[in-house]
């Protein structure tokens, strides 16, 4: 499995995106788009983005999580062609890189909040190196733009596989209070840490929907539908390198499927 995500997730694959851009073209004739795919950011190069963001609108609707959850969650599908984007962990980037590209062209996105961020609490995880978070100050800005939502990505970032029922209750409990009470805004959407299907489990989807969360997302490549599980929405992972032809590679699922990380 580290293979198969190194592959998707290493700048080898815009080559790839490249060399196997004539083929998609056919294959989008056969298969064309349908579900909505939710692409997720975690670190964005402003450059980069702008090039995906300006591509994908030409090409796609992007549409905001509130819409998509307006007609989710009332059993309708989507709107045709649509796309949202997200972003995980809430890191400086967002504001910095992303938020003026955002800004620039008018779309909407979804941030994913570690709470003990907000709370200037230290984290050590992914790596050894320092990481920046978003400041309040610049969740406030993100706010007034009405361009960016939020929701929560637990307390510390931790697998919750690898907790007891008691510290996972406190990490989606916790998280959802604490961001609402700094961010003044009701949060009813949740981001699983790592999102494979082996770190959290029934029983946390349970703990979601009784502290008041209304969806989940998943790190698993796939499409949305109506029929989807409104607590495992299916994403796919964006690295903060890819070029256009890499995402759109990825919104068809064209390499997921060929390596086994597709769930329809
Ligand atoms: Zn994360």
């Amino acid at each position: 499995m580290k293979i198969k995500r190194w592959i998707v997730n290493s700048l080898f694959i815009n080559l790839i995106g490249i060399l196997l851009y004539p083929c998609l073209l056919i294959y989008k004739r056969v298969y064309p788009y349908q579900g909505t795919v939710i692409l997720l950011f975690h670190d964005p190069y402003s450059k980069n983005f702008e090039s995906i963001i300006k591509y994908l609108k030409k090409n796609y609707r992007i549409i905001s999580f509130g819409e998509f959850k307006d007609y989710f969650l009332k059993g309708k599908n989507p709107p045709e062609n649509s796309i949202i984007i997200t972003f995980d962990d809430g890191f400086k980037s967002v504001y910095k890189e992303a938020f003026p590209v955002i800004l620039r062209e008018k779309i909407p996105i979804m941030v994913y909040l570690i709470s003990n961020s907000l709370e200037g609490k230290t984290m050590k995880y992914h790596s050894m190196e320092t990481i920046h978070y978003l400041s309040l100050k610049d969740i406030k800005k993100m706010q007034k733009s009405t361009f960016v939502a939020f929701g929560s990505h637990t307390k510390s970032h931790r697998c919750l596989s690898s907790l007891s029922l008691k510290e996972r209750g406190n990490e989606i409990r916790g998280s959802k209070h604490v961001i609402e009470k700094m961010i003044g805004e009701k949060i009813e959407d949740f981001s699983f840490p790592y999102g494979g299907f082996n770190t959290f489990s029934n029983e946390d989807i349970t703990i979601l929907k009784k502290a008041g969360y209304k969806t989940a997302v998943i790190n698993v490549g796939g499409t949305n539908s109506k029929n989807t599980n409104p607590c495992l929405l299916r994403r796919v992972c964006i690295g903060k390198n890819h070029n256009k032809y890499v995402v759109e590679l990825f919104l068809y699922g064209l390499l997921h499927k060929l390596i086994g990380v597709w769930k329809p």
